[in-house]
């Protein structure tokens, strides 16, 4: 959901953000996901590449159309 590759490293990443949890010692919440391949998960968790702000949009913009995805399919539903 963030390069646009769909092939079988795509996990549902969670949020690394503080303000969804993590750090606390408890995991984001599952509705704070982003459907990532390996190399965007990778880019965005550990990215030396990216500084911080570019990793948060990266994954912002990823949970989105995931989110948007997961309700056009059915998968979720308000
Ligand atoms: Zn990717």
């Amino acid at each position: 959901m963030s390069c646009g590759v769909s092939d079988d490293t795509i996990v549902a990443a969670h949020s690394n953000q503080l303000r969804d949890g993590k750090g606390r010692g408890v995991k984001a919440h599952d509705y704070r996901i982003a459907y990532l391949c390996y190399t965007c998960h990778t880019a965005i968790d550990q990215g030396k590449d990216l500084n911080k702000q570019d990793r948060v949009d990266l994954w912002e913009t990823a949970h989105r159309k995931t989110i948007g995805w997961l309700f056009e399919n059915g998968k979720l539903k308000a």
